[in-house]
């Protein structure tokens, strides 16, 4: 009798390419820190080099990624084959579905 103890709480999510249980689940945040990160960077580096009015830019920068991060998210990446597809979360907290 096989007793196999899933531990993870996305072992439920499968990758719809593959079948494969091994997905990972990137957050709004953690898409939105990832996608910022890099832009931010970039923005002081040309603001402390050219005209500290860029750093303005970073507030826009900062919103246009959240919202982007708000449609792009629940994003799942499958471990397998790489494939990334925008999922839905199965949260426990909605009784329906
Ligand atoms: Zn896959």
């Amino acid at each position: 009798m096989s007793h196999t103890v899933e531990s993870e709480k996305q072992a439920s999510l499968r990758c719809r390419a593959c079948e494969s249980g091994q997905v990972m689940i990137i957050s709004k945040y953690r898409y939105f820190i990832m996608t910022s990160i890099f832009p931010v960077i970039v923005t002081v580096a040309i603001a402390f080099l050219f005209d500290l009015l860029f750093l303005l830019f970073i507030p826009a920068l900062l919103l246009m990624n959240l919202m982007i991060a708000e449609r792009k998210t629940p994003l799942l990446i499958c471990q397998n084959c790489r494939k990334r597809s925008r999922g839905h979360l199965t949260k426990t907290a909605n009784p329906h579905n």
